[in-house]
């Protein structure tokens, strides 16, 4: 029996399943906490969703902790015009990266999620959840079990846990229950849907998110096209120009099709389970 179990909690589809089914007792315990970790660059709807969450985990008394390294658009604004010399990158799309071949694409290596989610949440349950100060040994025989959000249909995106002291589980697997079942219990138990969990300017979304973002929040969507502009030369040790969308044109130039296709299907919810990392 571990001495903590947690929920590590990204507020989409499979995590907020796995939260609602815990507090109904369908699982073999009830985790003593959900930690989300806030990037600070998620939508709007994604932090309405949460409250709603936090408000319905209150009726049954169990604390969703929000724990956040700093602000992922702040820091890439920063970075990109010079008030930062090093920023964990999202995975975004260079043009002319490799000197030999200036034309070719690529991505960025994805350092977002280790640096705003994974650690953070590691953190969180380092000085929380076990009163740990930075550095400090955890103690002998302290096990903590975190429960990840990944469902029967992204089972490729199991990975053990890094730390002696944490054990991954995957209770959706062990129901076997897919994104569909989920969305399915949900229905069932009167819930709504929840929204797309991930940063605003995420370069994993597809046609269909980015229309959405442009459409449902105008605000927003200005300051991701804002965010487009600066970093196509600015960010720190990288070379080539820099896009969030894969069609490498600025993102408010993009003839954006939302029936289009992902070309990339296996990143359709990257961020649920800490992006798939
Ligand atoms: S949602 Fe995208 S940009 Fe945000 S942390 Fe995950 S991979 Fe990085």
């Amino acid at each position: 029996m571990p001495s903590f179990t947690v929920i590590s909690l990204g507020a989409g589809v499979q995590s907020t399943t796995m939260l609602l089914m815990a507090l109904h007792g369908e699982f073999d315990r009830m985790p003593d906490a959900a930690i989300f970790a806030d990037t600070g660059a998620e939508p709007e709807w994604v932090y309405r969703h949460l409250e709603w969450l936090e408000e319905v985990a209150s009726r049954y008394h169990f604390p969703i902790v929000r724990a956040q390294a700093g602000n992922l658009m702040h820091d890439l604004l920063h970075a990109a015009s010079g008030q930062r010399n090093r920023i964990a990158n999202p995975p975004f799309y260079v043009r002319g990266g490799a000197l030999e071949k200036p034309e070719a694409m690529g991505t960025l290596m994805r350092k977002c999620t280790r640096d705003y989610k994974i650690d953070v949440i590691i953190r969180a349950i380092r000085e929380r959840l076990l009163g740990l100060r930075p550095r400090q040994r955890v103690p002998k025989g302290t096990q903590v079990e975190q429960w990840i959000g990944i469902s029967l249909d992204e089972a490729t995106r199991i990975k053990p846990s890094r730390h002696r002291y944490i054990t991954n589980r995957w209770p959706l697997i062990e129901k076997e229950m897919t994104r569909s079942d989920c969305l399915a219990w949900l229905v069932k138990h009167g819930y709504p849907e929840p929204p797309k969990s991930a940063c605003l300017f995420c370069p994993y979304h597809s046609d269909a998110v980015w229309q959405e973002i442009r459409t449902q929040s105008p605000e927003e969507w200005r300051r991701v096209v804002e965010l487009d502009r600066v970093i196509r030369t600015g960010l720190p040790k990288v070379r080539g120009q820099v896009y969030l969308h894969r069609s490498l044109l600025p993102i408010d130039e993009v003839t954006i099709d939302p029936h289009r296709s992902d070309s990339r299907p296996q990143f359709e919810n990257e961020c649920e389970g800490m992006c798939g990392v």
